[in-house]
């Protein structure tokens, strides 16, 4: 166990200072760019986005509120039954892209070492991501629109589990009311499935 903690202080600290690829200066916008995963090291679950936003920055966490992502994010967990505290949280790309635009595909690539040793750490029985970026992690072929809310094994992980959803932002900001009960049903499946491996306990309805 604090081997296990070691090694997390050490991923975080090599993430805080890293300058591997362009996304890794001192300041944007005032703050640190970079943003390392957190939450339960021994968590079952993992959650990943694709790149902090400008209040992850501020804050120095992952999908954290007051940012609409963050907002959405927690509701998620309340609508499972978990908290941040039991799960871990992080992106798979660790610092903030200019304007927010989308990572570009060697900035991910140069990040993926991080990955795989949060993985390699926690070692979760699934990975549930946000958003296109996030899910090409660990999928070699991804269309959002035909495979959100279908359970996979990662073709990059071996016999990883992955879980993607559609990306918080797109559903609080620009996705059509279709693409928001799709959201919903794939958190019901979700939810279904966390059960069905006792990740998340059975509550019977009163
Ligand atoms: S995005 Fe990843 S690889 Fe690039 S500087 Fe940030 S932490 Fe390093």
């Amino acid at each position: 166990m604090i081997d296990k903690e070691i090694e997390y202080k050490q991923i975080c600290s090599d993430i805080l200072g890293c300058s591997k690829c362009d996304l890794g200066c001192d300041k944007l916008d005032g703050f640190n760019p970079r943003v390392a995963g957190c939450g339960n090291i021994n968590s079952k679950i993992i959650f990943m986005a694709e790149a902090p936003g400008f209040n992850e920055t501020q804050f120095g966490k992952p999908l954290i509120p007051p940012g609409t992502s963050g907002k959405k994010y927690e509701e998620v967990l309340r609508e499972l039954g978990l908290t941040r505290e039991q799960v871990y949280t992080t992106n798979s790309t660790h610092c903030r892209p200019p304007q927010n635009r989308d990572p570009l595909p060697w900035e991910s690539l140069k990040c993926l070492e991080y990955i795989k040793r949060e993985i390699c750490l926690i070692n979760p029985e699934i990975i549930v991501t946000f958003g296109r970026f996030a899910a090409l992690t660990f999928l070699d072929s991804f269309k959002m629109t035909k495979d959100h809310g279908k359970l996979q094994v990662s073709t990059k992980f071996k016999e990883t589990s992955v879980f993607p959803l559609f990306h918080p932002a797109y559903i609080m900001a620009y996705a059509p009311h279709e693409k928001r009960e799709q959201f919903k049903q794939d958190i019901k499946a979700l939810k279904n499935i966390l059960i069905e491996r006792k990740i998340i306990p059975m509550v019977e309805a009163k």
